[in-house]
């Protein structure tokens, strides 16, 4: 037996005997996941033994080095990880954006010193993070932001607001873009900054939404003092950093959903129930049959697409990055085009709120019908990712 093969079979076991049988199966929703941090408590005792097991086995962030929290595994140890949770459904023991976005980017960016201190502390589930790009001027547009840091000896002040900051009401720390020169062109002037939410002059005010949610968050600093040693990368230089997260957060958002709810809403399934079938043992209504069809199809060549996909970004295959670029629209888009479809075919029990007709299921896939349009604009609105595809994957001119 190889070593790998030995490995899955080791993996196998541990997980047999370390996932709870309530940490498998579907999240039912984002706010189920444990999200580590100062604040969070958990939601049950098996989500706190599972978490526990995960971290102490150092498999929060098992790429990673040792030193950094992590356990040294391979890129094909990694996979074989991730098969076998899939293989009984274990849910993510932690959700973190500083496991996807902030400390990969400190890996690669960061000083030995950086990566020491923040790394093993995510991987432990101590801090959560959250991130400070958009602006109320600067969204698609991000490089046109304005929150100031002005040098003042060994730190910045920092002035200035983000918005839709998501759950920065509960994060621990922030990776947030900031100007630090004005004059240069305005993506020379920009620099990648990490700091403690807690500091000095850091508010936020959450932003409600239509559904009564309120995850997104205004940000405001005001004079707030940050050591110049919390710069990651080079000063003026964070517009690398940035465009790197933002291919981290196209990836993240295939895999945070991987393990929710909506995998069980089948469009086939769902028609069988809400539609019922002909004469034939077919899906009663052909127009919807043969949008069903197409969704299989599209899914499935999706879901194939992103496996050889994830292999190159493992692999630091540069054509990896513009893939994901596509994937985020693809993904998005079919995503949002199937909750249609789901909407279709449940008829009057679809777009319900609230109300005892409604069953949990039908509101959950409403709501969730609504949020497939948000995720078409988190990471880069749909226009915008066809736009950059055309530039910069297809090398058509402006
Ligand atoms: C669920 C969710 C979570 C988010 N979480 C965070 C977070 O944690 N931190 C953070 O910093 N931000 C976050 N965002 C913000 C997100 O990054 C921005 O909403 C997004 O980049 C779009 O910016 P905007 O809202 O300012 O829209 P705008 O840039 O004002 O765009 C408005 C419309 O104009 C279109 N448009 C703009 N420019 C062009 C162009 N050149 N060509 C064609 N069409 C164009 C857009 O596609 C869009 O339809 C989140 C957003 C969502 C929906």
């Amino acid at each position: 037996m190889d070593a790998l093969e030995q490995f899955r079979l080791q993996t196998r076991e541990w997980l047999e005997a370390n996932c709870p049988e309530s940490m498998r199966g579907p999240v039912p929703s984002m706010d189920e996941h444990y999200w580590g941090g100062r604040n969070v408590a958990f939601k049950s005792e098996d989500q706190k033994a599972w978490f526990e097991s995960m971290r102490d086995k150092n498999w929060i962030a098992p790429s990673w080095p040792e030193k950094y929290g992590g356990a040294g595994l391979s890129t094909a140890e990694v996979a074989v990880l991730k098969e076998e949770m899939k293989s009984i459904e274990a849910r993510p023991a932690h959700i973190n954006l500083g496991i996807w976005m902030a400390c990969p980017a400190i890996m690669e960016f960061g000083s030995e010193e950086q990566k020491l201190k923040y790394l093993p502390m995510t991987a432990r589930g101590e801090i959560r993070w959250c991130q400070g790009y958009s602006e109320p001027g600067a969204g698609s547009d991000l490089a046109g932001l304005q929150t100031k840091a002005v040098r003042d000896g060994d730190d910045f002040i920092i002035n200035g607001s983000k918005i839709w900051t998501s759950y920065a009401d509960e994060s621990d720390y922030i990776y947030c873009l900031v100007r630090t020169n004005q004059d240069a062109p305005k993506r020379e002037g920009i620099t990648f900054l990490v700091f403690d939410m807690a500091s000095e002059g850091v508010s936020t005010q959450t932003i409600e939404l239509t559904n009564g949610d309120s995850h997104f968050c205004q940000t405001f600093f005001d004079n707030v003092r940050v050591p110049v040693a919390n710069v990651i990368g080079e000063i003026d230089k964070g517009w690398t950093v940035a465009k790197r997260v933002l291919e981290l957060e196209r990836a993240m958002m295939s895999d945070i959903e991987e393990s929710a709810a909506r995998h069980e809403d089948s469009p086939s399934k769902l028609a069988k129930e809400y539609i019922g079938l002909d004469g034939e043992g077919k899906i009663a209504d052909r127009i919807l049959r043969d949008r069903i069809a197409q969704n299989a199809m599209n899914t499935e060549a999706f879901d194939a697409t992103m496996a050889r996909v994830y292999e190159e970004f493992a692999a630091s295959d540069p054509l990896a990055g513009m893939a994901m670029m596509i994937a985020k629209y693809q993904g998005t888009e079919e995503d949002k085009r199937k909750y249609q479809l789901i909407m279709d075919i449940l008829g009057n029990k679809s777009l319900g709120w609230e109300g005892e007709q409604f069953s949990d299921g039908e509101l959950r896939m409403s709501k969730q019908h609504f949020l497939t349009y948000a995720h078409t604009i988190a990471g880069g609105t749909s226009e915008v990712q066809l736009n950059i595809i055309a530039k910069r994957v297809l090398g058509l001119p402006d």
